[in-house]
């Protein structure tokens, strides 16, 4: 017998009706390359990306086509996504950051039509025009028309008057790329109902605790993995939006104070260099009441200095391969009779899934790890806004029943309280024993005088592989090795304690502003030790 209740679809097109039609006047803000600021609302992001749809409609695209964006974040490019998925296009954001290969690579892999680009990357575009082979329009999104069409003048010549494109719920409207381990970058293809359900997790209060009086200014760009999911979510509740095309500290505090932020995420070096502004000039946290950190794990020091202030941390672990959203660090029911460092242990650590999501640790010897809180092994997830498949590859990239392995090293904990003890490739092993390189990263950018911090494990004749703490300097600052290493001490077992701090200047970061192992790897694996 079938059920009785009504077949409605979950796509992302249906989410942008809902914010245009019950919170239309709710205000989405843009702060341009150029210093200017804008303000839209959601009733005219809806019906400009009707417009911008009718746009691509005349261009010639279709269902299944992929559009591609390398852009900052602001509402034009707001509106590119809900107007692709209008057709039942692909929205592919592409990382600006990535090397000259890589993005050749992706855009003729995942065979772009359209490329919509910031006028600050045109030098970018200009590198890569000849190398591209399927992309037929270059639209500037923003700024004054020079030599390309721009975005404003394609959507002003449209009416509105046009309807979504049919299309189902398990068909595909989001591309983004990850920088594989091993060989070129692979395309995770998020889906309508994908995409909802994991709208529908987000604003739940255990994870980013999102609703209609929210004021989200989400710092991580739209091209790592769909700025989390933030446009959706947000769109679902009908919370304000403020994009910044800038990641310039000083202006990232005018719009949380001008604005009246009350939620922002992003990874933690962009609140190490918050911080940093706001030491250095004063100023306060305006309104913000909630800050999602992830994308790498979140320093102690750093969940400390919001907490003092009252601002919640919501330490999220994911990857562009689960949506992102796999776990957040939601409160556990007995929160209200920890202490405050109790807290901030919960909070060190990278939380629980959600309804819809599974983990499970697999040990050495290829058996599910018991939640002990002690047993580490690669973590594996599954559920509905999670990879089964790379694009355009002919085998799932799950195992039996589901199972993705993420490439992390992790530990539950009883009530289920994932942590993160590294990346499988990260972690430093020591006479067979593992040291997770994490901890001491996180517990040196801790030490007074240190910036930056980065283990690697480097070459060594008896114990295979020992620790090299890498450290950046605070600017001025004159911390010494033994300063370091006094510090970590009652910090990390004795044993783990680096065998030498070297300071050096800067730190390599990825794309998403990651601190970049692999190169450091590479670089100090035969390094000769004091
Ligand atoms: P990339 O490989 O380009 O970094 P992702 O942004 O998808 O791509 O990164 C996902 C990885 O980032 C995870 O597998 C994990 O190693 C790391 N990560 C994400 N969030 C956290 C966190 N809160 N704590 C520790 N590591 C994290």
């Amino acid at each position: 017998m079938a059920g009785a209740m009504q077949a409605s679809a979950l796509k992302i097109t249906n989410l942008i009706d809902h914010a245009a039609r019950e919170h239309g006047t709710r205000e989405i803000v843009s702060y341009w390359a150029d210093g200017s600021l804008t303000r839209s609302n959601w009733a005219e992001i809806g019906l400009e990306a009707r417009k911008f749809s009718q746009a691509l409609h005349r261009l010639g695209m279709k269902k299944g086509d992929r559009i591609a964006t390398i852009a900052m974040n602001h509402a034009h490019h707001l509106i590119s996504w809900y107007g692709s998925a209008g057709i039942g296009g692909i929205l592919h954001t592409v990382n600006p950051r990535l090397f000259e290969e890589q993005l050749v690579y992706i855009l003729n892999h995942a065979e772009d039509r359209v490329l919509l680009f910031d006028k600050m990357f045109t030098p970018i575009i200009e590198m890569l025009k000849p190398q591209l082979k399927t992309v037929e329009h270059y639209i500037q999104f923003d700024g004054e028309k020079a030599e390309y069409p721009t975005f404003r003048e394609l959507v002003e010549a449209e009416d509105g008057n046009f309807n979504w494109v049919d299309i189902d719920e398990n068909d595909p409207c989001g591309l983004c790329y990850t920088s594989g381990t091993t060989g070129n970058p692979k395309g995770v293809l998020y889906e309508h109902r994908s995409n909802v359900l994991h709208a529908l997790t987000e604003v739940q209060p255990d994870i980013m605790d999102l609703a209609t009086r929210s004021v989200m200014l989400p710092v991580v760009p739209m091209f790592h993995a769909n700025a989390w999911g933030l446009p959706f979510a947000c769109a679902a509740v009908g919370a304000k939006m403020v994009f910044s095309a800038s990641n310039e500290a000083p202006v990232l505090w005018k719009l949380i104070r001008d604005e009246g932020v009350t939620h922002s995420a992003g990874v933690p070096t962009v609140w190490l260099s918050m911080f940093a502004d706001m030491d250095a000039n004063g100023g306060d946290y305006g309104k913000l009441k909630t800050v999602t950190i992830g994308g790498s794990a979140c320093p102690r020091f750093m969940i400390e200095r919001f907490m003092k202030e009252d601002i919640r941390v919501a330490h999220a672990w994911g990857m562009t391969e689960t949506s992102p959203i796999g776990t957040a660090g939601s409160l556990p029911a007995n929160w209200d009779e920890l202490s405050f460092d109790e807290q901030v242990d919960v909070i060190c650590l990278q939380g629980r899934p959600p309804f819809g999501v599974e983990l499970r640790v697999i040990d050495e010897d290829g058996n599910v790890a018991p939640r002990d809180g002690k047993t580490s092994g690669t973590l594996e997830i599954r559920g509905p806004w999670i990879i089964q498949r790379y694009f355009r590859s002919d085998e799932d990239a799950v195992e039996e029943d589901l199972w993705f392995d993420t490439g992390d090293v992790s530990v539950l904990h009883p009530d289920g309280t994932m942590q993160i003890t590294d990346r499988a490739k990260d972690v430093i092993k020591s006479g067979g024993e593992w040291i997770s390189s994490i901890e001491l990263e996180n517990a040196a950018v801790g030490c007074p005088g240190v910036a930056e911090a980065a283990a690697v494990g480097v070459y060594h004749p008896k114990w295979d592989e020992r620790p090299l703490l890498l450290v950046v300097k605070k600017p001025g600052a004159d911390v010494l090795e033994e300063d370091v290493i006094a510090y970590l001490a009652d910090k990390v077992a004795k044993w783990w304690l680096p065998d030498e701090v070297k300071f050096i200047d800067e730190l390599p970061h990825t794309a998403t502003g990651k601190i970049l192992k692999r190169a450091l790897r590479d670089e100090y694996k035969d390094y000769k030790l004091k």
